[in-house]
């Protein structure tokens, strides 16, 4: 029996379950996912635990534990050693090898929304400059886009991260969005503004962003956001932050069972299912 786990602090919230436990049932694997709260002090015996727990095969990794990780692990990708934080950690040999799948699970997504886009040609900007918005700007960069932008209200931190990754990118304060000798294809929010529960909201003026063809929204809940709403008020394209958050779990599922799946539409509408409840 193959198991694996998600952990973080607090864990109750992570969907990781449901998608995992949704793909054994799916494939007819008898294996195991479940979620661990595991506050921050324990987090070194717990990896030690669990890789040389013959059993177990990896584990995902959620906030807060994310950069401590990838200093606990044996070996790291190299994505995962650019960027200092890993989501998915796999057991083999009792060797914890992390990885992080988050920036390719958002150019997945894209990809399978708009097969038509070729990035070399886009102007890609990125609104914000945390951990997701690190691992999306990262796996982009493989792509060398035309010309990319971080925004972040914090204008050090985006400084620090086109530095830290050694990637083509400006970085520039939020209040420049609005700077009308700029042009984007593709705007992506990787900051939690839309999402349910958070007060703090600002909204894009989206009539004042030249050229702009696609608007991403990382954000989950709720599955349409009101930014991806007053962008599509203006003819522009959107895509949620759902795709992403099935595209980073199918090469966990891989490494922990040894099956490629496939992000369905059956698994898409369980997930928004699950959404729905929540956002009521
Ligand atoms: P994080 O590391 O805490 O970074 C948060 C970023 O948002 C920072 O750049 C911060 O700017 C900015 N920010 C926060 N509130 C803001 C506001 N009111 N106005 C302007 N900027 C604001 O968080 P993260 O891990 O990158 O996650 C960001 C969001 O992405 C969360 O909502 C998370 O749920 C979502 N996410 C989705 C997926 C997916 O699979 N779809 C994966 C990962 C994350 P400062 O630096 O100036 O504070």
């Amino acid at each position: 029996m193959k198991k694996a786990a998600v952990i973080g602090f607090p864990i109750s919230h992570s969907w990781s379950p449901i998608i995992h436990n949704y793909w054994l049932k799916e494939y007819g694997i008898s294996g195991e996912y479940e979620k661990i709260e595991v506050e921050p002090g324990s987090l070194e015996d717990l990896i030690f635990d669990k890789k040389n727990d013959n059993e177990f095969t990896g584990l995902n990794v959620t906030i807060p534990h994310k950069e401590h990780a990838a200093k606990i692990c044996d070996q790291l990708s190299e994505n995962a050693r650019k960027l200092g934080a890993v989501n998915l950690i796999t057991f083999k040999n009792n060797i914890a090898y992390g990885n992080n799948t988050d920036g390719d699970g958002f150019i997945e997504s894209m990809k399978e929304t708009f097969p038509e886009i070729v990035i070399p040609k886009m102007k890609v900007a990125i609104f914000g400059a945390g951990g997701a918005a690190k691992s999306i700007a990262l796996s982009l960069s493989e792509y060398k886009p035309e010309k990319m932008f971080i925004f972040n209200r914090n204008i050090v931190r985006a400084i620090e991260l086109v530095k830290k990754l050694k990637i083509a990118a400006e970085p520039l304060h939020i209040d420049k969005l609005k700077d009308a000798e700029r042009s984007f294809d593709l705007l992506i929010n990787a900051t939690p503004i839309g999402m349910a529960g958070v007060s703090d909201q600002s909204y894009f003026d989206f009539k004042n962003i030249k050229g702009l063809n696609i608007f991403a929204d990382i954000v989950y809940n709720p599955k349409k956001t009101k930014n991806m709403i007053l962008a599509e008020e203006q003819n522009i394209k959107t895509l949620g932050g759902l795709g992403m958050l099935l595209y980073q779990a199918a090469p966990a599922f891989e490494a922990f069972y040894g099956k490629k799946v496939k992000v369905s539409s059956g698994l898409r509408n369980y997930i928004a299912k699950h959404i729905s409840r929540i956002e009521k």
